[in-house]
């Protein structure tokens, strides 16, 4: 076990991935306080501009479904239009699934939720946010007028690489781009005192050159930085909340696309091989596994077909590949 845990720590490609989504998970836990208070302040003036909006709660049992809210009741309408009236980019795709839409007069999170990519419904309040969640929300909404959103954007970008880097690695160079990215992007947010801590441990992070060593103990021993020593379980939290939101990013891209595209049965392939190269992943990831044989499973009985990147077809069930195993 120990010599697949340090074979896959000093992988320089998967090590600068996972250096990456530490930073990422950096800026969320930094900004979360500071954006949860903004999200309290924005629903309070809602409530104050639109009279309608504090009287009752929808009674109607409206639930909106993915991009969809359709016959929404009469204040479930005022809601929404509310809503995007304080949206920044009214022709994105608005995810209204994220929400219930009875919460909304009694939880700022609910209303913040609009905001934000797919997949939030069953998250409940800020602490359960990852870093996709929180930037997009402060691009589309209006509440933070005050950062330039190109900032924000360029490490949306970053994200998005990361999680779909079929291999889950990234080179040097990469890496120490988004590094400067994210440096830029925490300039805006100075007055909040996490995010000014967080630039520290960010270059920290980044510019460390950890090696996982085994101790005669059979322990990991604590991964060495640069200027000072982060144990190994906070990397391999880190690590572990990353390869379950690259393996939920997975599933929602595929879900979304009528036609598998290659890339993404590489990625599937990619994990399997990664489960079979870290066999003590397995017992930690009994939930990711699980989503990638349904996925599985649900792409052999469809009648998917895949596409390579030249737009050729072929047809899945002939693909050898894609078969489950275990
Ligand atoms: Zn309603």
């Amino acid at each position: 076990m120990q010599s697949e845990l340090s074979i896959r720590l000093n992988d320089e490609g998967y090590k600068n991935w996972i250096k990456a989504g530490f930073c990422l998970q950096k800026i969320r836990d930094c900004l979360l306080g500071f954006v949860n208070t903004e999200m309290e302040k924005f629903h309070h003036f809602l409530l104050q501009t639109n009279s309608l909006l504090g009287q009752e709660i929808c009674k109607n049992f409206c639930r909106p479904q993915g991009t969809k809210f359709q016959r929404a009741c009469f204040l479930c309408e005022e809601w929404k239009k509310e809503i995007l009236n304080h949206h920044t980019n009214q022709n994105n795709v608005i995810y209204w699934g994220n929400c219930s839409p009875q919460l909304w007069p009694n939880c700022a999170w609910e209303v913040a939720k609009v905001y934000m990519p797919r997949g939030q419904a069953n998250r409940q309040g800020p602490e359960k946010s990852d870093a996709a969640a929180l930037l997009n929300l402060i691009n589309s909404c209006d509440q933070f007028n005050f950062v330039e959103r190109q900032k924000v954007i360029e490490i949306i970008k970053c994200r998005n690489d990361l999680m779909h880097s079929v291999e889950m690695r990234v080179s040097a160079e990469w890496l120490d781009n988004c590094r400067k990215k994210i440096l830029v992007l925490l300039q805006e947010f100075q007055h909040v005192p996490e995010a000014k801590a967080a630039n520290k441990i960010i270059q920290e992070i980044v510019s460390s050159d950890w090696r996982v060593q085994i101790t005669a103990t059979d322990e990991v021993d604590a991964l060495k930085f640069t200027d000072e020593e982060i144990n190994a379980g906070q990397i391999f939290n880190a690590e572990l909340e990353l390869i379950r939101e690259w393996v939920e990013e997975l599933g929602f891209t595929v879900e979304e696309q009528e036609a598998l595209h290659l890339q993404h049965l590489n990625s599937l392939n990619t994990f399997k091989e990664f489960l079979k190269q870290n066999n003590e992943l397995k017992s930690v990831l009994h939930k990711e596994i699980e989503q990638l044989h349904t996925l599985e499973k649900k792409l052999k009985s469809g009648k998917r077909t895949v596409k390579d990147q030249d737009g050729e077809e072929s047809n899945l069930e002939e693909n050898e590949d894609i078969k489950t195993s275990s």
